[in-house]
């Protein structure tokens, strides 16, 4: 009997150890109106390129990270294990999408079309046979994505392996971004590439932000770039759609880079602070508390005084913390003012190389 203890306690050790290894972790950055925030990883790969994990790995790493969406993006041209893994292209989507749809893990069929500098790398995403693209001209291999329907974007374009001086837009990628062969650019991928940015906003280009891994994911100081989609519908045409119409913010370290569009009401739908007249008046304070329920600590800047009072020069609103913000009156007239107006600038929401979010706290006085 006690042997028979025994053995059950060691099995609900083992048990729960199991349990406590499948846990799921949650990503707080808020969804805004009309559209859901999906968390999407769109560029990765696998043993079946020159990755060192099996497919079913990508799946399990994104749904513990609470990823919603991933795309395994193997290369076409580049399969250094292709003496011992032997496949398709389309093998390393097959072998994924079953452990993929048991965890609710939406998974995009892709591929990474990789070539010399121009045109450089790009990945095709909502392809429907990756075989299809191993063709020998680049624009041949393009046009078939893009006939497959594929959403076509720049990779890396600040890669120094690829462009060591500076960092060239091509007239390749004039002629791709004319014919509907190019949609979008990689704007993360183990670094910020201020290139890429730019371009995006020239020329309204799809911003995206990825991983690129290729060994074991490894989120030990924080989580993964990733590219905010604004999708109607959490599903992958809903996704698509959002990518066409270029829906999305990239997410990495503590910045969200992105169209003001879409980070202003981002960065309002994280915070929460009471409506309640403040009743301000000259050389009195007031505290607005500020709760920030999502991951990013805020970085605020002051932009302009206040008319008739003092707010602080710069303030963090820290992750799942509350802050206090101190309003100070400095004249007779703001004990008849109706709203306070104060803008900051958001330090860590790029919507530019240079331009950060300016937004605006009206606080109701009266
Ligand atoms: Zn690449
Ligand atoms: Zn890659």
């Amino acid at each position: 009997m006690i042997k028979r203890l025994g053995f059950i306690i060691v099995l609900l050790i083992v048990c729960s150890e199991f349990l406590s290894a499948q846990t799921r972790r949650i990503i707080n950055i808020p969804d805004i109106d009309g559209y859901k925030t999906l968390k999407c990883d769109l560029h990765m790969h696998t043993v079946f390129s020159d990755g060192t994990v099996w497919p079913t790995v990508r799946v399990e790493e994104a749904w513990k990270e609470g990823l919603d969406a991933i795309s395994i993006t193997d290369h076409i041209e580049y399969r250094p294990h292709s003496i011992d893994v032997v496949a398709d292209h389309n093998r390393s989507y097959d072998l994924a999408k079953p452990l993929a749809n048991q965890s609710d893990i939406l998974l995009i069929k892709g591929t990474e079309i990789t070539r010399s500098m121009p045109p450089g790398h790009l990945n095709a995403l909502f392809i429907t046979n990756a075989n299809l693209l191993e063709l020998e001209d680049v624009q041949a291999a393009i046009k078939e994505a893009r006939d497959q329907g594929a959403f076509i974007m720049w990779n890396h374009p600040c890669w120094d392996a690829q462009q060591p001086d500076s960092v060239l837009w091509w007239k390749e990628h004039s002629y791709f971004f004319e014919n509907d062969m190019l949609h979008g650019i990689e704007v993360y991928n183990w670094e910020f590439c201020p290139e890429a940015m730019d371009w995006a906003n020239e020329k309204n280009l799809t911003m995206l932000g990825n991983s690129d891994v290729h060994g074991p994911m490894d989120v030990s100081d924080g989580h993964r770039p990733l590219t905010l989609v604004f999708a109607k519908n959490r599903s992958i045409s809903g996704i698509k759609e959002a990518l066409f119409n270029r829906r999305t913010a990239v997410y990495f370290d503590n910045i969200i880079a992105g169209r003001s569009e879409f980070l202003e009401p981002l960065f309002f739908e994280s915070l929460e602070y009471s409506k309640t007249p403040l009743k301000l008046k000259n050389k009195e304070s007031k505290v607005v508390n500020i709760t920030n329920n999502s991951d990013v600590d805020y970085e605020l800047e002051l932009v302009q005084p206040g008319v008739g009072f003092d707010a602080p020069e710069s303030i963090t609103l820290k992750a799942h913390h509350v802050s206090a913000l101190s309003l100070s009156g400095n004249s007779d007239e703001i004990a008849d003012t109706g709203n306070l107006n104060v803008y900051y600038q958001v330090k860590n929401m790029l919507t530019g190389v240079d331009d950060k979010l300016v937004v605006t706290f009206t606080f109701r006085n009266n």
